[in-house]
Parts: structure tokens; sequence; C-alpha cells
């Protein structure tokens, strides 16, 4: 059965063209980037390259740029930095529709004393500006907000919060694991402090991610080592993972600069403007004026995601129904909880994120194939008969 791929957001595929840069690094470039020899000194250049192409496409300086092992490291090691370059200031600021990568690390710290902020989000996934701003005090170490929703793909307004944020003179922290290589992102323009990314959101492995740490920002690392990554991450590189990064960044750059998304946007919309004009009682979660290009969150009333997921697998069709790391329970996610998603919709919602590799005659088979599953899921549901009685 041919697969097809709309969980983009949980990974993506590695482009050809970066497995085949990254292939001579597992074999023959086996030097150590740190050696003094010209074996290693060839490594170390090739990293240089990949370190400049991670720089170009977010507009930052390759200095900026400290290579981790994923988004969640980056993430860790961010937020612990601020803390302990501001240790008089306990509180600390981030909203309620994280990553667990942020959320988890926030309630942790919240046990040893820190307070914490989470800000609400409206109906719309979008973020409660006024709260933000007057949670804010003298007393903040840091504020941290994601990019763009992993779930629902809305995109908050980084650049203006973090023009406000910076002005009250606290550190701020963007999780732009799923934006980066999907919208355009120019550090240089948002004054942000530290960027989280992660390759294999943009089809570079998993097990690579970067940190921008903005020049002058105080740091102290969290991984402590040798001098690697200027002393800002101890441990040998993960030589060949760091050149696949930068070979996605590099396409990723060119992508974004051709047609912007274009055409993973289009597809998008075509998938979700027919499951809606097919199915009764569907919806988007989400503000759809502002969101990644390649998600939508669509909640069918009365079913079990992880029913239609389970029929969709069936057909080869690979969606998600909440965030990669909290699908496996029933619990509806955090994110549609939030936003105040009514439970008969919270748990029907699925998400389906796209790639440049989906094709028009994918998305067709999606919109011929999932219309048929709710309704034969709606039969069996006593909730859906219950509500159309009622
Ligand atoms: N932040 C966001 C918004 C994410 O979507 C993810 C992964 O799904 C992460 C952080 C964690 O990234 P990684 O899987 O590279 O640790």
């Amino acid at each position: 059965m041919t697969v097809i791929y709309v969980d983009n957001n949980a990974t993506t595929k590695v482009a050809p063209e970066v497995l085949e840069a990254m292939l001579p690094y597992f074999s023959d470039q086996y030097g150590n980037p740190s050696s003094m020899h010209s074996f290693g000194g060839n490594v170390a250049g090739a990293i240089k390259a990949a370190r400049e192409n991670v720089a170009n496409l977010i507009g930052a300086t390759p200095g900026e740029i400290v290579f981790t092992s994923c988004g969640t490291e980056s993430d860790g090691t961010a937020i612990r930095a601020a803390i302990e370059s501001y240790p008089d200031k306990k509180h600390i600021v981030t909203s309620r529709v994280e990553h667990p990568a942020i959320k988890n690390l926030y309630e942790s710290l919240s046990k040893k004393g820190y307070r914490t902020t989470f800000v609400p989000v409206d109906g719309m996934g979008r973020l409660d500006m006024d709260f933000l701003y007057d949670s804010l005090s003298e007393d903040t170490a840091v504020v941290s907000l994601m990019w763009g929703n992993n779930e629902t793909g809305v995109v908050f307004p980084i650049e203006e919060i973090s023009r406000e944020v910076k002005s009250r003179g606290i550190l701020f922290h963007t999780d732009a694991v799923q934006a980066v290589g999907k919208i355009p992102i120019n550090v240089g323009d948002t004054g942000v402090d530290m960027l989280s990314l992660s390759g294999h959101k943009f089809h570079a492995p998993k097990g690579i991610g970067a940190l921008y740490i903005r020049k002058g920002t105080k740091f102290s690392p969290f991984m402590i080592g040798g001098h690697q990554e200027s002393g800002r991450r101890g441990g040998t590189e993960n030589t060949a993972a760091i050149i696949g990064i930068g070979k996605a960044a590099g396409l990723a750059s060119e992508h974004l600069k051709k047609d912007g998304y274009g055409n993973v946007s289009r597809l998008r919309d075509k998938l979700e403007h027919a499951l809606l004009e097919k199915v009764p009682n569907a919806m988007v979660n989400g503000d759809t004026n502002n969101r990644l290009p390649n998600t939508t969150s669509i909640a069918f009333e009365y079913v079990e995601g992880e029913a239609i997921l389970l029929m969709m697998n069936e057909h080869g069709i690979c969606a998600s129904s909440g965030s990669a790391c909290t699908s496996g329970s029933l619990e509806p996610s955090h994110v549609l909880r939030a936003m105040g998603v009514p439970f008969t919709a919270a748990h029907g919602s699925i998400r389906f994120s796209l790639s440049r590799y989906n094709t028009e005659d994918e998305i067709d088979v999606i919109i011929e194939t999932l219309p048929p599953i709710i309704e034969r899921l709606r039969e069996l549901s006593p909730f859906w008969k219950k509500a159309m009685e009622g």
C-alpha cells in the first residue's frame, strides 16, 4: 500500500539531497573537526558552511548559531540559560498552548519555586496580549512563546511581542521549531534573544537542532564540556547530522524564495475546503488568518479522533490527532482545551500537516476517503445519534 504522509509537523522525510550530502560523513570523512590535521580540518570546514546556511535561513550570523541534538534541547538550554543568567529573578512566562518541551519544563521549574505565568489564548488560539503584558514585572527572567503552534498552526505575532518584552528589559525566547523553513524569519527584524529550531521538521534527519543566541546575550551552557560550539555546548559534533541540517536549511531558503510555500498552502486549503464542504459538523480549530501554511486542524464532531486515524491508516493515510508527543493518550490535547474547544469536537480533531512532497493526487485521495469514514463512525456513535435527535 502506498503511504500518504500528511503528518509533517510530527516529522518530515529526509530530503534526498540531504541524505546524499550526509553520506560521506558516515564513511570517508570521519575526522574530528577539532583535530589539528587537515583530515579533521576538512570536516570543520563543512560544519562552518552548514552553520552559515542555518544562519541565513533565519537572518542570523553564523556565530549566533549553536548546534544541539533537537528542538527540546534548544528550548531547555535557552530557558535554563536565562534563569541562570538572572538568578535573582524568579518569574517566568509562557503560554498555555506550548509544546511539552516548554510546558513540562515550566511545570517542573514551578515545583522548584519559580512563579510561572501561562498566558491564555482565545477560542481561535490567539494570545491574550493584555494578560501577557500585565503579567510582566521586574522579577520576570524570561518570556518564551512559540512562533507557530504544532497542533493548529496558529502563528503568534512574535515581532510585536518581542519588541514590547525587550523594551521592558526582559529576555525573550521563541520556540520556532514549527515555523522555521515554513515562513520567512529574520531574527534581525524581530529582536528575539534566543530562538529554537529542529532539523527533522524541515527535511533534515532527527537528532539535530540549533539554538540561535543573539550576540551579546548572557548565556551559560547546559552541556558543559569541551570547547565545541565556542564553549556553548560541549561534546564532539554530530557531524553528519550537522551537514544534513545545513543542506536542508539551504534547500528551505531556496524553496521559500521560490514560491514561499505557496503550493503547500494551496493543497492545504483545497483539503480543508473540501472536507468542510463534504462533512457536516466539521470545523477548523484556530485562527485561519494567521497560520502556518502547511497545517490544518479539523474537528469532526461526535467521533473519536483515534478511530478516524486507525481507519485512515488502513488506507495508508498518516495524520495525527494531536501533537506527536501527546497522541497515545486519550486526553484531549491541552492546546484545544486551552482554546475552549468543546469536548465533543476536541476528541474528534485531526491534524493534517503537509510538506512540499505532497501531491495533488494524494490530497484528492484523502478528500475521497475521509468523508465516508466519518459517516461510518457516526453511524456507530451514540453521541452523534443523540445530537441529531436533540
Ligand atoms: N517545539 C515544538 C513547537 C514542536 O512541535 C516540537 C516537536 O514536535 C518540539 C519543540 C520538540 O522538537 P524535537 O522533536 O526536535 O525535540
